[in-house]
């Protein structure tokens, strides 16, 4: 009698896929692993083994297998029902989550590219005959695909022989789309070991008479290391001693000191944990007993605490506790890239316990991290990263932290599968009976609800740590300012004056705009007219830096225009002010300072983050302007005054959660002021000072804005009283995608009747060229979810199977943000 296993294919498949094994193969396979199978004509795929069985599929007829990669299972039973879960919740294929969920390198295919890796020398004798021939071969020739690799061997079944070079760290696949990530490195000066003695170090002393600011230097450095002769930060150095980078220099050529450059990783790791003793202020205390308690009962927690009251102590001493159950924690965050300060925290803390799933690494270093989390040793106890995390092959997962969660990266947006990872969390949480606390300043409108109906327990912590007082707020007319002339460009006068008055008390200022470039549009004073990209239905943006107009959609730009586009005239203003913009008219204000700019287009470069955040921590910056990547749970010491420049364009964004955003994000970018002792202030400049969710900005008023938010939904039908389920039509042909939406509209609304909206034009309905149109589905509480996903689904099979359409694809969006 046969058997059976049914796979998980990495292709868009609706279903998965039967292939047939004989006994022997039968009695070595596990459910887990991955299997080499042909698909289509003459291709090899990687597939997981989801199932096996004796029954062969009704409609086709099985094929055998081209072999079994692993010897034991890759993933767990666990992570196949999460997946599972995944794509029955969020309309897409299994194979849609296998793609997103396994590093790269697992999933070889027979257009996988195979490279020599960089780091490793390869020692023949360490090879078998066939192991050699590969690696000779691509010592020629820098890539191989796996076909050329079968035909340079002259067999079908090479993936064992790349697996085994790829296990031995001798060959990379699918390497060249990632960057190798690098930890950022900061220059150590030591002195050189032959001046160690008394006597030396006299002599030169003396030496040195003649460069008596190299000498200064040299003293510092002393004095600095009396204890012991260790390594010094240059810039300690250089900031103690008041002597320059380049007086330093010069001891470096001279020899007497040396230099060298670490890993800013390996200096956490080498160094000492600090482990200090956390002690709970009585409001964490009882926080920390409320969460533990609600675990107790199995319940998901929401911590609810203003910021800087101490929720990062909190889930250090909840991961903690879950470690010495000897259980793995998984700390999840919406943007790994801003959180250095957090991730050193909990380095400090757990030291090489806390891995890092970082998206910069390489698909090397995933698969490490892969193996590690799977090994569930020492060095896979805690994870700390970003929503892809919740991939990660845990054996026995005790804790998930959702910090933030409120943010809206935690959804993946594209490709599918378009997951919420907080909400992926609570049923992953849920497989594992594991605990789970969501914390966040502000969280969620959908979260609070669950708390508020008791489905999530909620614990609430209303002060600042060690009693710093929350900023004061203070809202700023700008049209009355306006009248009165009390404007210097962008600027208030109030603005200017709290902003001189910080700077002289050598305090450090942030300042928020919601948008990068400098005045976004150009317009046309006499026809009106803005230049628009070609390829979007977007008006260009004029950047000062390199004079450009720039779309932000699909990166088309041409030269800064001087003349109207459609009408020749010379009156061209600019509408708008972007990031850009008010870092020039700021260093027109306060030349004498030094400014920072944070937002996408300052930090492309690697570590360009890191720089401007270690600048403005190290007070080399005085003021840093941003957009919203400033929310982001930074934690700066000597911010007194936070600016927001203009709250308007935030509030007037046309979605249903603008202002919910709004106030998460004023709020956030507000808590980044006097986190010490010292109150700090906050600027809102708007053009409607009484707008609702400025006051509750103003006062913290969370409550209030949940309720007045909540009301809004209640009214318009949104959630959490109504899932969404969004359909986007695209193609680039304007007609048929209208055509093929009005179709596929008629036919949900047949089913669900006035809960389809649409179909509609989103805000910008065109991008690289191919239009786009939304259809929303409105699904009221009391309705079957899992059967009007079916429903869903089959309306869409019947529309997929209309030729006219075939170019129309329809993406399938459930929660969309
Ligand atoms: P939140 O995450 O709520 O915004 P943080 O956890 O960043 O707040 O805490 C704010 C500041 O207070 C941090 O600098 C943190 O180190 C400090 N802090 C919080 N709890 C304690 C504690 N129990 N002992 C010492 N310092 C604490
Ligand atoms: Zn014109
Ligand atoms: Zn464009």
């Amino acid at each position: 009698m046969s058997q059976f296993v049914d796979l998980i294919l990495p292709l868009p498949l609706d279903n998965r896929f039967t292939y047939v094994v004989t006994n022997e193969e039968a009695e070595f396979i596990q459910e887990g692993m991955r299997l080499a199978v042909p698909f289509g004509k003459n291709r090899i795929y990687t597939g997981i083994v989801a199932k096996i069985h004796g029954t062969p599929p009704e409609v086709y007829e099985a094929k055998p297998i081209h072999q079994i990669i692993d010897d034991t299972p890759l993933l767990t039973h666990n992570q196949l029902k999460f997946w599972n879960w995944i794509a029955s919740y969020y309309l897409c294929t299994e194979g849609d989550v296998m793609r997103a969920a396994l590093p790269g390198a697992f999933l070889l295919e027979s257009e996988s590219v195979v490279k020599l890796s960089s780091e490793v020398k390869i020692e023949d004798e360490m090879l078998t005959d066939d192991e050699y021939l590969v690696t000779e071969a691509l010592q020629r020739q820098s890539s191989m695909k796996i076909q050329e690799i079968e035909q340079l061997l002259d067999r079908k079944k090479v993936l064992p022989i790349i697996n085994k070079l790829v296990a031995k760290n001798l060959v990379e696949l699918n390497q060249e789309i990632y960057e190798q990530f690098k930890p950022k490195e900061v220059r150590y000066v030591s002195l050189n070991p032959m001046y160690e003695a008394e006597a030396e170090m006299h002599g030169l002393l003396d030496e040195l008479s003649k460069a008596p600011k190299q000498r200064e230097a040299l003293l510092s450095y002393f004095s600095l290391t009396a204890k012991s002769r260790k390594a010094l930060k240059l810039k300690e150095l250089s900031n103690a001693s008041g002597v320059s980078a380049n007086v330093i220099k010069g001891l470096i050529q001279k020899e007497i000191l040396i230099e060298e450059y670490r890993s800013t990783d390996r200096i956490q790791f080498n160094s000492e944990i600090s482990n200090h003793e956390i002690n709970f202020s009585s409001e964490q205390q009882r926080a920390f007993t409320e969460i533990t308690e609600n675990f107790a009962e199995d319940n998901v927690c929401l911590l609810h605490g203003v910021t800087s009251s101490g929720k990062t102590e909190i889930y250090i001493k909840l991961i903690e506790a879950a470690l010495e159950k000897d259980k793995q924690s998984l700390y999840l965050l919406p943007e790994i890239a801003l959180t250095t300060q957090l991730i050193k925290r909990l380095q400090d803390y757990f030291g090489d316990k806390v891995l890092v799933y970082h998206s910069k690494y390489s698909v090397n270093e995933r698969v490490e991290i892969y193996k590690h989390v799977k090994e569930n040793k020492d060095k896979g106890k805690i994870v700390i990263g970003a929503r892809s995390c919740i991939f990660l092959p845990f054996q026995d997962l005790g804790l998930i932290v959702v910090d933030e969660e409120h943010e809206a990266t935690f959804k993946q947006f594209d490709p599918a599968p378009r997951y919420h990872a907080r909400d992926a969390a609570v049923v992953l949480a849920n497989i594992f009976q594991a605990n789970i606390v969501l914390g966040s300043a502000t969280p969620s409108v959908e979260s609070y609800f669950n708390a508020v109906h008791s489905k999530y327990a909620l614990v609430e912590l209303h002060s600042r740590f060690g009693n710093v007082l929350m900023p004061e707020v203070e809202v700023v007319d700008i049209k009355t300012a306006h009248k009165k002339k009390k404007m210097t460009g962008h600027f208030s006068e109030r603005m200017i004056e709290e902003i001189e008055s910080s700077l002289k008390e050598n305090e450090q200022v942030i300042l928020f705009q919601n948008r990068r470039g400098f005045s976004p549009i150009l317009e046309c004073n006499t026809c009106g007219h803005s230049p628009q990209c070609p390829n979007c239905d977007v008006s260009l943006t004029y950047h000062s830096h390199n004079n450009q107009l720039r779309c932000h959609y699909c990166g088309y730009h041409i030269a800064m225009q001087h003349q109207c586009m459609a009408c020749g005239s010379n009156e061209i203003t600019t509408k708008g002010f972007g990031t850009e913009q008010v870092e020039t008219e700021l260093k027109a204000l306060f030349p004498k300072y030094s400014i920072g700019r944070m937002d996408q287009d300052t930090t492309r470069g690697k570590y360009a983050y890191e720089k401007i955040i270690e600048a403005f921590e190290n007070h080399e910056t005085d003021i840093l302007i941003g957009t919203q990547m400033l929310s982001k749970g930074l934690d700066f010491r000597k911010v007194s005054l936070v600016g927001i420049m203009n709250a308007d364009n935030l509030l007037n964004f046309p979605d249903f959660r603008a202002h919910e955003r709004s106030f998460q994000l004023m709020l956030q970018v507000a808590g980044r002021s006097g986190r010490t002792k010292k109150r700090g202030k906050v600027l809102i400049q708007s053009y409607n000072p009484h707008h609702q969710i400025i006051q509750q900005v103003s006062t913290s008023a969370y409550k209030e804005m949940y309720e007045e938010q909540l009301e809004d939904r209640y009214q318009y039908q949104y959630p959490p009283f109504y899932r969404l389920v969004r359909l986007t039509l695209k193609s680039r042909d304007f007609s048929k995608t209208n055509e093929a939406a009005e179709w596929l509209a008629r036919a949900l609304e047949n089913v669900f009747d006035r809960y389809v909206l649409g179909p509609e034009f989103p805000p910008v309905a065109r991008i690289r060229n191919e239009y786009y149109k939304n259809i929303l589905i409105k699904i009221p509480q009391k309705q079957n979810l899992g059967k009007t996903k079916a429903m869903i689904s089959r309306i869409l099979k019947s529309y997929q199977a209309i030729g006219a359409f075939r170019s129309v694809r329809v993406i399938t969006n459930v929660d969309p943000q």
